[in-house]
């Protein structure tokens, strides 16, 4: 046997080898040590003479959980199962690896988090383009994308992954990629022979499990890397996973431009899906995804946080989804009756994986069966629909009655979850196996009349009858009644207190019982695979239904929350305006509980009102300011509902942003490194279509630097780029860029002293500032009058000093200044009064004859002249 072993593991050196014997599975070596370092079990020794070897060993029944906390750990696990059932085998029981476990190549919902995709990502580099694939085992989603190398760490970053796959020589060949993985992911990193990663392999590995004879249908044929990327995760799955793969049915093509990108600085800084590191005590639930997420399935949840993490650049595509979300919100009572029955409804699509995998047990099937039993109804309420999303929902809704029908019929209510014990087939489903089981049901009766007639015969009244696997059943006696023992008893065991018999009679009737339970339990086995591989002809409807029961979802959600915290929907349109009216943090809206949040209006046009520069002191709103513009924005692009009063939107093609050092501490680089990084990536990529907000540019200098880096970068944005930008700056020296530039205008965030308080106003209104808050606070605080005294006497000769600066930088800006129109109006959402308006207004087209008509335009032509 431990010849077996020896070579299992000489296949799998990179992983633990759970080696199955009888009920457990047991670890050794070095896997024992580690395995029991880990899972805190105990480490025994198989003893063999001289040379004891460690071992330590699981429950098999508990695999789950400890192969949870292996892969949590970051171990891989080769699993080394008894594959020939021990009553066949004829010496030692056939032993193979049916599987290696890695993180990215989970099933399990008891190891899964259902709320996140868990993707395995294979990565292709070449020069400076990458090909990715990314396929998530436990749901059959399989996606091909390239990027270019410099987006590579966003895109890792967004994407999430459980494990990367690479090629062993790639990576010794560009240190500088195996850089990027590890610091844009905590994922382990897989190497992976090179020869996989080839183009004729890949091909031949996709070809041949799509069974196709090219991969045009799937729109990914010109995107070799990425075909590359992904015959090698392909390849990769089969080796670990050693089953079926029926599940993954297609290869979808993602190109760039379709989503909108998010840079892994912005994706933080917004604090999209993870709370910053600031403050520990923020949770999930202080992110925008918290805020947004009430899904009611796990396959809405991932679906959500997709969204959020890839927000809609298309109009149409964005008024589409916004349009299903306000038709859902409209209506509350429609809503909860959905919301209802999706919360019946279990994780279809990782079901539908483990029925591809073949690891579905019957529980699974169950669970996919009362799930499908609440479609119809759900696809009922989708009826009335008007919404063209919604509408497309409805046509996809599959009922799967068939699917139902199958799993009421065939499958127990409770069935346990080993799919080889027997009770999971219900009665009335198949002839023979009731058969069978009522011959084992009467048997139990017999042994109960058995018993009583012979303690009656024998006088022996706690005669007891039990089961053991090594000799069957047996009469056990009590030392006690030895002496009533008849002749005919065959003694086979002596326990401490009693004594164990057989008699012919119990051996036929064992030979009866026991076969009709063995023949049972093969015969519910072989229908319970049967059953499961009847649903596995369906795959591809499974999966449709699961895609649209997560965009149900998903945009029930959307709309939930919309109602719940008071959303308004904005209008969307091609503009470069953005104009939002009392709005809200998302996040602080909800959250903030020690202080009522204000709402502040961000008003935005492309050519008058391009650059807000906002100034004012520490801690009086402008960050929340800044980042409450980008988050609606964002939301707005995911078809959600914003927090405000009233809302326009022209869609941007991709938010920036850039935190300040002050407001990011660790990232290992300098963080001025780390700040111009990030101001050289928005510098070269924004356009004017793009929003962009900077929070404390140049706070990581000496002031001279900081305001002459500041000043250019302004510069440039608004001369050159000419995207919507809210900076926000304690510089004040900035705010005379307003004076210059006709699209920047300053802002700022009042306060208000009251006496030897400052109490801040969370009010962002027109205009700059020019005065410190720092000594005043510093007054307050109690430090001694000298230093305070002394410090405003500095201030005074700087500030003398800074009047000259702020001449020179006006100078210099001379020669890119367009004189600045002084007349500054909001009229995007006043209400337009005018005497032609008016006309239109009071005339009614379906009251007037077309001679009336006529002077009236006349009218209104002289009006406008
Ligand atoms: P600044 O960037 O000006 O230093 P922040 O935007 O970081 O200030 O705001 C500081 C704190 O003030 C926030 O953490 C929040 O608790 C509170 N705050 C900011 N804006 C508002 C607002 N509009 N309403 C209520 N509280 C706010
Ligand atoms: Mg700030």
């Amino acid at each position: 046997m431990m010849e077996q072993y020896t070579a299992a593991k000489e296949q799998h050196r990179d992983a633990l080898l759970f080696f199955r014997m009888g009920d457990f599975f047991e670890l050794f070596f070095e896997d024992a040590e580690i395995a029991s370092r880990v899972l805190g079990i105990t480490l025994t020794s198989r003893d063999k003479g001289e040379n004891p070897i460690p071992m330590a060993g699981i429950p098999h029944r508990n695999l789950d959980t400890y192969l949870q906390r292996m892969i949590r750990a970051g171990y891989k696990v080769a699993i080394c199962d008894q594959v020939q059932d021990p009553r066949d085998a004829k010496g030692i029981v056939e032993r193979r690896v049916t599987r290696v476990v890695t993180p990215g190549t989970l099933t399990e919902d008891a190891i899964l988090d259902g709320k996140e995709s868990n993707f395995l990502v294979a990565l292709v580099v070449e020069k400076d383009r990458a090909g990715l694939a990314r396929v998530e085992l436990s749901t059959g989603r399989f996606v091909v994308s390239e990027t270019p190398v410099e987006r590579l760490a966003d895109e890792l970053a967004r994407l999430g992954p459980a494990e990367v796959l690479a090629s062993d020589d790639g990576l010794e060949k560009r240190s500088d990629i195996r850089d990027l993985v590890r610091e844009s992911t905590d994922a382990p990193l897989t190497c992976y022979p090179d020869w996989v990663f080839g183009r004729e392999q890949a091909y031949t590995t996709l070809l041949d499990h799509f069974a196709v004879q090219s991969l045009d249908g799937f729109g990914c044929d010109d995107l070799e890397l990425g075909v590359r990327a992904a015959g090698a995760a392909l390849h990769y799955l089969r080796e670990t996973q050693k089953t079926e793969l029926a599940h993954l049915r297609r290869l979808d093509t993602v190109r760039d431009g379709t989503t909108m990108e998010l840079d892994r600085g912005t994706i933080a800084a917004l604090e999209l899906v993870t709370p910053s590191r600031r403050s520990s005590s923020k949770s999930a639930a202080h992110t925008l995804l918290g805020v947004l997420d009430a899904t009611e399935t796990a396959m809405g949840a991932r679906l959500l946080r997709g969204w959020v993490l890839a927000p809609l650049v298309d109009l149409a595509e964005i008024r589409a989804r916004s349009e299903a979300v306000r038709e859902l919100h409209a209506d509350g009572e429609r809503r909860a009756t959905i919301r209802e029955h999706l919360s019946g409804v279990y994780d279809i699509e990782r079901i539908t994986a483990r029925v591809g995998t073949g690891r579905a047990n019957a529980r699974d099937l169950v669970a996919l069966g009362s799930s499908a039993a609440r479609l119809p109804d759900l696809a009922s309420m989708l009826a009335p629909s008007r919404a063209s999303e919604l509408v497309s929902l409805r046509d996809r809704l599959d009922p799967l009655e068939d699917i139902a029908d199958l799993v009421a019929r065939a499958i127990a209510d409770e069935p346990p979850v080993h799919i080889r014990e027997g009770g999971i087939i219900r009665t009335g489903f198949h002839e023979e196996l009731d058969e069978i089981r009522s011959i084992r049901d009467d048997g139990q009766a017999w042994l109960e009349e058995y018993r009583k007639t012979e303690a009656e015969r024998t006088g022996i009244a706690t005669l007891k009858i039990g089961y053991t696997k090594v000799f069957g059943y047996y009469l056990e006696v009590t030392h006690a009644h030895k002496d009533r023992v008849p002749e005919d008893y065959v003694r086979k065991q002596t326990l401490k207190n009693a004594e164990r018999y057989i008699t012919p009679e119990l051996k036929e009737y064992e030979g009866k019982v026991v076969s009709a339970d063995e023949r049972a339990r093969d015969l519910e086995y072989d229908l319970f695979l049967g059953v499961r591989s009847a649903i596995g002809e369906h795959i591809d409807r499974l999966q449709r239904v699961a895609i649209a029961l997560a965009e149900f979802d998903a945009l029930a959600s959307l709309a939930e929350v919309a109602a719940k915290n008071r959303y308004v929907f904005p209008d969307l349109d091609d503009s470069r305006d953005l104009a939002i009216l009392d709005g809200r943090h998302p996040v602080l809206d909800v959250t903030q509980t020690h202080e009522e949040f204000i709402p502040n209006d961000t008003i935005l046009e492309a050519e008058r009102r391009r650059f807000l520069l906002i100034t004012g002191p520490n801690m009086a709103g402008k960050s929340t300011f800044i980042r409450t513009a980008a988050l609606l924005v964002l939301m707005a692009q995911i078809g959600s509902g914003v927090p405000a009063r009233a809302a326009r939107v022209g869609v941007v093609d991709r938010i920036f942003t850039r935190v300040g050092a002050s407001d990011e501490l660790t990232r290992g680089k300098s963080t001025f490194m780390v700040e111009m990084d990030e101001t050289a990536l928005i510098l070269n990529k924004a356009t004017e279509r793009s929003l962009i907000v900077l929070d404390e540019v140049g706070r990581g200098t000496s002031t001279f630097d900081g305001v002459s880096i500041a000043w250019a970068i302004s510069e440039y944005v608004h001369n050159r780029i000419g995207a919507r930008t809210l900076f926000a700056t304690h510089y004040h020296q900035l705010t005379d860029l307003a004076e210059i530039y006709p699209g920047i205008v300053n802002c700022h965030a009042r306060v208000h002293e009251a006496g030897d308080d400052v109490v801040f106003l969370r009010k962002i209104v027109e205009g700059g500032t020019d005065k410190s808050y720092g000594i005043h606070v510093a007054q307050l605080a109690g430090v001694p009058r000298d230093v305070v005294d002394r410090a405003r006497e500095i201030l005074d000769e700087l500030e003398e000093e800074a009047g000259e600066l702020n001449r020179k930088l006006r100078e210099l800006a001379g020669g890119d200044a367009i004189k600045k129109p002084r007349t500054m109006q909001l009229s995007l959402f006043r209400p337009i009064t005018d005497p032609a308006v008016d006309v239109i207004r009071n005339t009614d087209p379906d009251a007037i004859d077309s001679e009336t008509a006529l002077a009236t335009l006349r009218r209104l032509r002289e009006l406008v002249r």
